[in-house]
């Protein structure tokens, strides 16, 4: 029997990259593993997995060349940043893949809502400026409150709402800036100005199979996000909402799918309800972010990552039936800026009923940086129960057990010498 092997790409900070490969061990499926590297240090590394995703073409015509004769049966993106490198790739090894347009779409905040627009999806309305805009031009044009978010960045950095003009020059500034510092030049980059839409929000998370949605599990997101920063804390499933309102969610984000233009493979929903029904905040064409698929468990026990990987490789699937009764995942907020020395607590939460574990993954002693400018939780508290309320109630507790140890961040300015 041939070794099945697939082609992993990731970035290489990405939370999710262990669960794949331990996926693919359980799978039995050998694994080429790329990883996305900026190009100078591609050089100095000289390693066959490092390639630079951010120049697309280019990085699918290396890994091309670095898979050689020998066949792969399918080409797996980890991240956002690996979508469209794993869909060129594919297409030119002839393996199902998404249409590069769509991964792009589901990548880019504008794209995707131009393209929800123009397939008649319930968005908010929304106003791309260039992000030079001298926000002082437009705060009397805007609708409030709204939201200012950058076009090309996840887990809601730089994502802030406005409720009057002087709130919306101030947040339109900060989004400039963050912009700035994550690399891209003021010049071509674009913000986007969207209607703030009230109400729940929850999160589906799904399989594509030839342009079908099948709806893996949908979690509530019990705590109000109604900003000026939306930090993500807690996510229970099954869902609480009626079955009704639950087919409408399902319904609104495999119409969102298809407008986007996926196919195959995850995707990651966010959306938010209210007495209009349902609106799409965000369709990702991957799977949940950080640790959180650890609490779902499919079958007769598969994880996401390996229901995932035997999708791509066109085994035949068992059942997509999440397993279990209740479970739920905290994403530990980060309660100020600092350098992170201690985490107390940690066994006291542990010891709450239905807790089944608690990762700390900020490193200690080094600098927390909180949303809108920072990217990353300090942690993860998963739990279990019978009943979604059960399960939310110890993900809380176990919070409550925890302290941190944050100290403030001395910047050292450098200090001109004077002769005495
Ligand atoms: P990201 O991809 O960075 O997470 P999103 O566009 O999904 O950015 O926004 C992050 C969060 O901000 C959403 O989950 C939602 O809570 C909130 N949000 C974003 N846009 C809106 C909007 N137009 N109305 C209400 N809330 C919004």
């Amino acid at each position: 029997m041939r070794y099945r092997r697939i082609a992993l790409l990731s970035s290489p900070a990405s939370y999710r990259t262990q669960a794949f490969l331990t996926a693919a061990e359980r799978l039995q499926l050998e694994v080429r593993h790329f990883i996305d590297t900026p190009e100078p240090l591609v050089q100095q590394w000289r390693r066959p997995e490092a390639v630079d995703f951010s120049r697309p073409q280019d990085a699918a015509t290396r890994i091309v060349q670095l898979l050689g004769e020998r066949p792969v049966d399918a080409i797996v993106p980890v991240d956002d940043t690996a979508t469209l490198v794993a869909a060129l790739v594919a297409s030119q090894l002839g393996l199902p893949h998404n249409d590069p347009e769509a991964t792009l779409a589901a990548r880019d905040k504008l794209r995707m809502r131009q393209r929800l627009h123009a397939h008649g999806v319930r968005i908010p309305r929304f106003m791309p400026y260039p992000a030079v805009t001298d926000p002082r031009s437009i705060a009397e044009d805007v609708e409030y409150p709204c939201v200012v978010k950058p076009t090309l960045l996840s887990g809601s950095r730089g994502v802030i709402r406005a409720d009057d003009p002087e709130q919306f020059i101030a947040a339109f500034e900060r989004v400039q800036r963050i912009v700035v510092s994550d690399g891209a030049e003021l010049d071509h980059a674009v913000i986007l100005v969207e209607t703030f839409v009230p109400g729940f929000e929850v999160a589906l998370e799904g399989l594509l199979d030839e342009g079908i949605l099948h709806v893996l599990a949908l979690f509530d997101k019990p705590d109000p996000l109604d900003g000026p920063f939306f930090e993500e804390t807690i996510y229970v499933t099954p869902s609480r909402l009626p079955a009704a309102v639950q087919q409408a969610i399902s319904r609104c984000a495999a119409d969102a799918a298809r407008a986007l233009g996926l196919r195959t493979g995850p995707i990651h929903a966010e959306l938010r309800l209210n007495e209009s029904g349902p609106w799409i905040i965000e369709v990702a064409g991957r799977s949940i972010g950080g640790l959180c698929s650890t609490i779902l468990e499919f079958g007769t026990g598969m994880s996401l990552e390996e229901l995932i990987l035997a999708h791509a490789v066109g085994d035949p699937i068992a059942s997509l039936e999440r397993r279990g009764a209740a479970a739920g995942v905290m994403m530990i907020p980060i309660p100020r800026a600092g350098i992170l020395r201690g985490v107390d607590g940690i066994e006291d939460g542990l010891c709450v009923p239905g807790v089944t574990g608690i990762e700390i993954t900020a490193k200690l002693n080094h600098p927390l940086v909180p949303l809108p400018e920072g990217a990353s939780y300090l942690g993860f508290i998963f739990a279990r129960g019978q009943t979604p309320d059960d399960v939310e109630a110890a993900l809380r507790a176990a919070h409550r057990c925890l302290s941190f140890r944050i100290t403030p961040e001395i910047r050292l300015q450098p200090v001109t010498a004077t002769r005495r």
